[in-house]
């Protein structure tokens, strides 16, 4: 006997998340189908929710729940330090060390001549734009420590320091070339950030 075609479905569903196979993909599907019907409502209703209200916020490109930005719509954040991210899970690990507390600003991507990725794609000029329109007084460039990453840090720095009056920094990093922000623990993260290197 074949699995029913609703579960086929789901089961293709489930094959898309991150980390998830063919076979645990078919439990996952079976584990809806023994929920009870409330919860496998709230299941689908929590998907539906989270693509409806969260957006990406219009100033810093991180995400927003409802219209309303937690770091840019909060007055007590440091309205003078900017920190470029390359994820949003960046700055969700960033945000969770709890060691820095001024504004964001989200680059689509790092620098990557090598797979034809330009500034252009990153949205470059609307970073400068913000830096130059607003009250920023430092950047804090958080690429990852890889060759992209560095790259695209230097890239900045030189393309922010034309502007003039923004001093430009880079996270220090206890960490090793080629790891990743998202999966560096509080404590790295936390002396990255106060280390920070002129560049
Ligand atoms: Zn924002």
């Amino acid at each position: 006997m074949e699995n029913l075609p609703s579960i086929v479905t789901l089961a293709s569903y489930f094959s898309r998340l991150p980390g998830v196979g063919p076979k645990s993909a078919e439990r996952m599907a079976y584990a809806v189908l023994g929920m009870e019907g409330e919860t496998a409502e709230g299941f689908a209703n929590a998907i539906k929710d989270a693509k409806s209200k969260i957006s990406r916020c219009p100033r810093c490109g991180l995400y927003e729940e409802g219209g309303a930005c937690p770091i840019c719509d909060d007055p007590s954040r440091d309205q003078k330090t900017l920190m470029v991210v390359t994820s949003y899970k960046d700055a969700l690990a960033i945000e969770k060390s709890g060691s820095y507390k001024g504004l964001y600003h989200l680059l689509k991507g790092t620098l990557s001549p090598a797979k034809g990725i330009y500034p252009e794609d990153l949205g470059v000029d609307e970073l400068l734009t913000r830096i130059n329109n607003g009250q920023i007084e430092e950047v804090i460039v958080a690429t990852n420590p890889t060759i992209d990453g560095e790259t695209t840090a230097l890239y900045l720095a030189r393309r922010i320091e034309e502007g003039g009056k923004v001093k430009v920094s880079r996270l220090a990093y206890g960490l090793s070339m080629g790891s990743s922000l998202e999966y560096s623990d509080a404590l790295t993260l936390e002396k990255a950030i106060e280390g920070r290197k002129d560049i």
